[in-house]
């Protein structure tokens, strides 16, 4: 393949198109800030492909007016590639960035242009920006972002390569002699660099898509396992889990503890203040939770008001310390909201420990449910553990 590299930038203006319109199509499909990702990807391609159009066809006509604008919307194009990829995960990303890089580049092309560089200097200039953002995509992918899968290194590995490419450009642009702006260059280096720009715009743009559909599918499992008012695990979810970390206590003879949790007379906070004071009390007591427990543990809304916290690796007598530490932190943290509508927030705990008894999950809920009731007949805000609870009497109304 001895192609020239106006052929080539020619073909890349062709994918860099055809690329930007399949993905602004395929994005109607998805919610919003994917969709809002996928079109900004593929406003990059446009963007890009025009890059190329002008270098393509440019054949030495205005350099110091096209030489900027192409290599200034080239690379504001790939800073659009970064953005996206910023915007996938949720991640802030300036807007006018990709504005800003472009400006730049096309200003240093300018400034060269004008102080009697040649075309070296621009090649030198625009492969080191190339390399930069190139660099950057890679460390979004490879190191920043949650939840990798096989796209995510695909790309990463794609932008280090091609980045490499592109050093290679520069050290071509530092030994050759500085040459007129006149056509383009067309070195073994220059096809070779185009050729793999070519071939990384088509994987790159089919990985980005399997990256946005890896993040739907996040997105999905996420609905289906949490609550949609406090964003803690949901009834199904929280039972599955305590289903997987009792079977591997059991089987690896690990500690295991089980809470549930319930606010006290939430009824008449509810009579009292309203439903959405209500709303805003449940929570409150999850963001408090939240804030009280492991990464590893795992607390789920398991009915109206009433939840329930698995303690993996957590024996009987770290199980009561927590559980008396959460009562006081919702006595304490939530006066202040109490306090706005004339009511007093505090909850009542129980608690069991997983012995050699319990042959199923469900024997760990039923008794943590057991030692609830007792410390609501204690007289709520209380903490009980089973056995201590096992024969509650019938609570009075
Ligand atoms: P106890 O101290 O015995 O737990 O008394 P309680 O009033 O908290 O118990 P009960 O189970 O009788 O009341 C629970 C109330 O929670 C009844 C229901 O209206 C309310 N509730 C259930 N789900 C929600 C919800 O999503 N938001 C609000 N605001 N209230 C809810
Ligand atoms: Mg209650
Ligand atoms: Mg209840």
């Amino acid at each position: 393949m001895d192609y020239e590299t106006t052929f080539i930038a020619q073909v890349i203006t062709v994918i860099g198109f055809a690329v930007g319109l399949s993905i602004v199509v395929a994005s109607g499909r998805y919610p919003r800030h994917i969709r809002n990702s996928l079109r900004s990807y593929s406003y990059g391609k446009f963007l890009l492909g025009s890059a190329f159009l002008i270098a393509g066809l440019r054949d030495g006509q205005a350099p110091a007016l096209l030489i900027p604008l192409a290599n200034g919307m080239g690379l504001a194009g790939l800073t659009m590639n970064y953005t996206s990829v910023r915007h996938l995960q949720s991640r802030p990303a300036r807007p006018y960035l990709p504005v800003v890089v472009g400006l730049v580049v096309a200003s240093l092309c300018l400034l060269l242009l004008l102080a009697g560089g040649g075309i070296a200097s621009v090649r030198i200039l625009t492969s080191a920006a190339t390399s930069a953002v190139l660099l950057a995509i890679a460390y979004e992918v490879l190191v920043r972002y949650e939840g990798r899968g096989v796209p995510h290194y695909v790309t990463g590995v794609i932008c280090v390569a091609i980045t490499m490419v592109y050093l290679l450009r520069m050290t071509a642009g530092m030994m050759q002699e500085e040459a007129p702006v006149g056509t383009m260059i067309d070195d073994r280096v220059e096809r070779i660099t185009f050729l793999l720009t070519m071939l990384a715009t088509v994987i790159g743009a089919i990985n980005y898509v399997l990256m946005a559909s890896d993040e739907f599918n996040r997105e999905l499992s996420k609905l289906a396992h949490t609550d949609g008012l406090t964003g803690a695990l949901n009834r199904r979810r929280l039972f599955e889990m305590g289903e997987v970390e009792f079977r591997r206590a059991r089987r690896y003879g690990r500690d295991l503890t089980v809470l549930v949790l319930d606010i006290d007379r939430f009824k008449s906070i509810n009579d009292h203040a309203g439903h959405p004071f209500g709303d805003r009390v449940i929570q409150a007591v999850v963001d408090c939770c939240t804030g009280q427990i492991r990464h590893e543990d795992a607390l789920g809304r398991i009915g109206g008001e009433e939840f329930a916290i698995l303690l993996p690796e957590t024996g009987a007598e770290a199980g009561r310390m927590l559980a008396e530490r959460l009562r006081c932190a919702i006595e304490r943290q939530l006066a202040q909201l109490g306090a706005e509508a004339g009511v007093t927030v505090t909850c009542s705990i129980g608690g069991v420990s997983l012995t050699r008894e319990h042959s199923e999950f469900s024997d760990l809920m039923a008794q943590s449910d057991t030692a609830l009731y007792d410390a609501k007949h204690a007289g709520r805000n209380q903490v009980r553990f089973f056995p201590e609870a096992a024969h509650p009497v019938p609570m009075p109304v």
